[in-house]
């Protein structure tokens, strides 16, 4: 079943169109990598999944977008709860000046989650899921910047996993870390898959060969090519 369903959809920055036609289904538990060269579209595109465009001015679309079955350009749609079901990571890891373990409950205490006991499983629960628990379990107090730039981009992924979403949009996660820290979370994304749906935006072809599903080459706005990974990667 496709949880993401896209149909001739249409983006324009004022004047300029930065997406044609775009059409896509995207399979749940699978991870779906967004490439091609810069300006192409990857980030304006993921960023229509979740209307995080909706804050750009001057912002018109076209087409339709469903998550999950439902229309989220429809008027009606709640920005708010269709954010809660769809986390999103950025580039630059950006904890909040604030304690990991506040880092987590604050997405929970937005949804009116109280109590302190269900506040802490959350915290053990999506640390674990990020693969970070190990690591930060005694000093959950202490200011998330005392992190690693790896870490914290797990910690951002664990903030993310904290208000239980079905789908990851990720938009170069670790273009901005180490090998070391991309190996980490390469390998933690595989195990997301069991459970979320991802699609990530990468300028890293052979990061995506590694762990996408399915690929989408975009180029000048348009999705040119949308296949099986091994089908993309085979056909240069
Ligand atoms: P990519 O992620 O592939 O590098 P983008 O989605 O960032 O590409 O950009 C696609 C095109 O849209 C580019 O021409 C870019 O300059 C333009 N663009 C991106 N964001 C904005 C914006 N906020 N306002 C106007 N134009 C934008
Ligand atoms: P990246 O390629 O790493 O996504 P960009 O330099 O394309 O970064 O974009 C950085 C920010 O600037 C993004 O928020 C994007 O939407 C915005 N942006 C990109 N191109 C334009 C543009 N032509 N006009 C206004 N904002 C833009």
């Amino acid at each position: 079943m496709s949880i993401i369903e896209v149909r001739d959809l249409n983006l324009f920055y004022g004047e300029h169109q930065a997406l044609h036609h775009i059409h896509m289904d995207i399979d749940a538990n699978s991870i779906t990598a967004f490439i091609g060269p810069s300006g192409c579209g990857k980030s304006t595109f993921l960023r229509t999944l979740n209307r995080m465009n909706d804050m750009i001015q001057g912002v018109r679309i076209e087409g339709s977008v469903k998550v999950v079955g439902e229309d989220i350009y429809q008027t009606k749609v709640d920005v708010e709860i269709l954010r809660k079901n769809i986390g999103m990571v950025f580039q630059q890891p950006n904890p909040f000046p604030k304690s990991i373990y506040e880092n987590i409950t604050f997405g929970p205490k937005l949804h009116g989650i109280t109590d302190r006991q269900k506040l802490d499983e959350i915290v053990e629960s999506s640390l674990k899921a990020a693969a970070l628990w190990e690591e930060v379990k005694d000093v959950l107090k202490k200011p998330a910047y005392g992190l690693s730039g790896g870490q914290q981009q797990r910690l951002c992924i664990a903030r993310a996993l904290a208000v239980n979403p079905q789908i990851l949009l990720m938009d170069e996660p670790t273009s901005a870390l180490d090998p070391i820290s991309t190996a980490k979370i390469e390998e933690l994304l595989a195990e997301l898959k069991e459970t979320y749906t991802i699609v990530i935006v990468t300028h890293n072809m052979q990061q995506a060969a590694r762990i996408s599903d399915k690929t989408a080459f975009f180029l000048n706005g348009e999705l040119v090519e949308f296949d099986s990974t091994p089908v993309i990667f085979q056909n240069p």
